[in-house]
């Protein structure tokens, strides 16, 4: 990885978001970009952290504890997002590290989250990963059992230390823009069901190097992306 092309990089997928966002005729600064850094050096976070870029992304625990110990120092603080999956015996070491956790799919691991968070930091932020495509094989709640992801959500937003920001996928690959976006309208869907249940849910955690465009003009408000930021894993 050559680090001079992660800000030029990251310049090119600002551009993409913005030119998304006034197709979709939303403001550029509805979209918040996440970073995500897995598999790379801490070196590399660095160098997007030198670029301007603050939120990153992670998917796994012990990889990321890592890299947040050793980026310490850096100010402005980075905001660290978990974005893999997360096991019961993992949870302590994430309520105390990080800012997010965008894969939360069972009650359980919330409740573990909300009892681990440390009373000196803010709330931790939550999203619901939700498996828009169907696939048995992929984690996440489904969003075919509304009544099902209703309650925990209602559970989760209970919660005393957790914050239910939204929802979040990571739907099969798609390769025409129509599918891709009919894959977020899924999560778009979910959410604005939520909200109409008496939720306050502000977040839709969708879109990646592939398929950010499809995501923004359904609605995402965060997307996650890696590959066109710090090349291929
Ligand atoms: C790796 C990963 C991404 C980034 O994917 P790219 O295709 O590299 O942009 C986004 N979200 C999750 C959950 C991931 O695991």
């Amino acid at each position: 990885m050559i680090m001079g092309s992660i800000g030029s990089n990251l310049q090119e997928v600002k551009q993409r978001i913005a030119t998304a966002c006034a197709t979709a005729g939303r403001s550029a600064n509805s979209v918040t970009l996440l970073a995500v850094s897995k598999t790379f050096e801490a070196a590399a976070v660095r160098a997007a952290h030198d670029a301007g870029q603050r939120e990153f992304g992670e998917n796994y625990v012990q990889e990321a504890l890592a890299k947040i110990e050793a980026l310490a120092g850096l100010r402005p603080r980075p905001v660290w997002h978990l974005i893999g999956p997360l096991q019961a015996n993992k949870t302590r070491a994430v309520a105390e590290a990080f800012d997010w956790v965008h894969s939360v799919d069972r009650l359980k691991i919330a409740q573990r989250l909300s009892a681990q968070r440390p009373a000196a930091l803010p709330p931790l932020n939550i999203c619901l990963q939700i498996n828009v495509s169907g696939e048995a094989s992929k984690s996440g709640l489904v969003p075919a059992e509304p009544a099902e992801l209703a309650d925990v959500a209602r559970a989760v937003a209970a919660l005393p230390r957790l914050r239910l920001r939204g929802l979040m996928s990571i739907p099969e690959p798609a390769t025409h823009f129509e599918a891709q976006r009919a894959l977020h309208r899924v999560l778009a869907q979910a959410l604005a069901a939520l909200n109409a249940q008496g939720l306050q849910l502000d977040t839709l955690s969708m879109g990646m190097s592939a398929d950010l465009e499809a995501a923004v003009a359904e609605g995402a408000t965060i997307v996650r992306v890696g590959t066109a930021i710090f090349g291929r894993r």
